[in-house]
């Protein structure tokens, strides 16, 4: 039966997502098989059918036939640039051989930069294609579950310096985002899971109905239910959407794109203290959702019970969901020391992302840091 419904689902037509920023307008498309059909759909968007498809070596041999295949079925010109996967490409070497491949190519004005792959590739593109010739048109084809919910939806680009993640980079929208949930087959669980965390922050941000669907329906996401990932991958993104058009640019002190972060305080502690590289992103941030709610419990703004609930469901989709599921001796010290570096913070206070219950986030700038020390200790710190 799993069959049966995977092919009618295959012909359950992709549903559109319509973003008007004052920058740009475009549409993010969710659906099954959307790469092979890239030619047909991206054609009416483009200025021209001409496109440079960057990738990872990775995602190359899984998914570029058939973006290949979807762009000459439509008369497009293309070419490939492919760089190593994982994030140690986002980086001025990186960036450097890319925009000399797109320039020996000869690429013009209107042609356009397709990033196909995870948000390693997006972001690396995406700068690409935000800086050559002064911008050229764009496109993300999203790979892993976290791009399709989260980078490639919101115009952020960029690399990594020495200095740290993201520190070199451009708003640069694209003109359309095809999100294939076809392709999150190939995807290691590990990485789907990861995903999924920032699926859930979603819904813990604004939207309570929707942490109650993942509660019931995020077994199947993580399960590969093809009509459950594609549920949870439009409503995040519409929920994205949302937020980004109410602050395009990340200017909202409070609210806007800076609740985004729920659950990253924590997480970004927990990936400079254990190295980037052993948890993966949506790994800490996982447990960093519980914490935050953890956290607001102890602080009189929302019930135990939500803060449990919340701790609950990561866990069930087999995520790390406390920090004693590291074995790792962590110092409470240590990582709220790493909390002061991060770059989000302002004179030396603790900014959260706090909630005052589930859907219900909202920012603080000052939190005490005797109540964040005690409960990392209360965590086994
Ligand atoms: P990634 O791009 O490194 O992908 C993870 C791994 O999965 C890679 O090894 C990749 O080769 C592989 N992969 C990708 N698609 C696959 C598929 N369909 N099947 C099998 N393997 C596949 O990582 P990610 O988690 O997608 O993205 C993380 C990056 O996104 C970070 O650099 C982060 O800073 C960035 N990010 C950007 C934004 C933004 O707004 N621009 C938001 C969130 C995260
Ligand atoms: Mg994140």
């Amino acid at each position: 039966t799993t069959q049966v419904l995977d092919a009618l689902l295959a012909h359950r037509p992709p549903r559109r997502l319509s973003l008007a920023l004052s920058s740009a307008s475009y549409d993010v498309v969710v659906g099954e098989g959307l790469i092979e059909r890239a030619g047909a759909l991206l054609a009416p968007v483009l200025p021209q059918k001409r496109a440079v498809v960057v990738t990872d070596a990775t995602v190359a041999p899984l998914h570029l036939p058939a973006l290949l295949r979807g762009l000459e079925a439509c008369a497009f010109e293309s070419r490939t640039i492919t760089v190593p996967p994982g994030e140690t490409s986002k980086k001025l070497a990186t960036y450097e051989t890319v925009v000399d491949q797109l320039l020996e190519g000869g690429i013009e004005r209107r042609s356009a930069v397709i990033a196909l792959g995870g948000g390693v590739v997006g972001d690396l593109a995406g700068f690409a294609a935000a800086t050559t010739l002064r911008g050229l048109p764009f496109v993300q084809v999203p790979t892993t579950l976290l791009s399709q919910v989260d980078s490639s939806v919101g115009g952020k680009t960029g690399i990594n310096t020495r200095h740290g993640k993201n520190l070199l980079g451009a708003f640069h929208q694209p003109h359309m985002v095809l999100a294939d949930t076809g392709a999150l087959a190939t995807l290691p669980l590990r990485e789907l899971r990861a995903g999924y965390a920032e699926i859930v922050k979603a819904g813990l941000i604004g939207d309570a109905a929707f942490f109650a669907w993942c509660e019931q329906h995020g077994g199947a996401v993580v399960g590969g239910n093809r009509a459950a990932q594609a549920d949870a991958v439009m409503r995040a993104c519409a929920f994205k959407a949302q937020v980004v058009g109410d602050d395009e640019r990340e200017e909202k002190p409070n609210d806007g794109r800076a609740l985004l972060n729920l659950g990253h305080t924590f997480g970004h502690a927990l990936e400079a203290e254990l190295g980037y590289g052993t948890l993966l992103h949506g790994e800490a941030v996982a447990i960093g959702l519980g914490l935050a709610f953890r956290l607001s419990a102890r602080l009189g703004l929302c019930s135990g019970e939500d803060a449990e609930r919340v701790v609950r469901h990561v866990a069930a989709v087999g995520l790390p969901a406390e920090l004693h599921q590291l074995n790792r001796r962590l110092s409470a010290e240590t990582l709220v020391s790493h909390m002061r570096r991060d770059k989000k913070m302002r004179d030396g206070r603790l900014t959260f992302v706090l909630a005052r219950g589930i859907g219900r986030a909202f920012t603080e700038r000052d939190v005490a840091t005797e109540a964040v020390v005690a409960l990392l200790r209360e965590e086994g710190c």
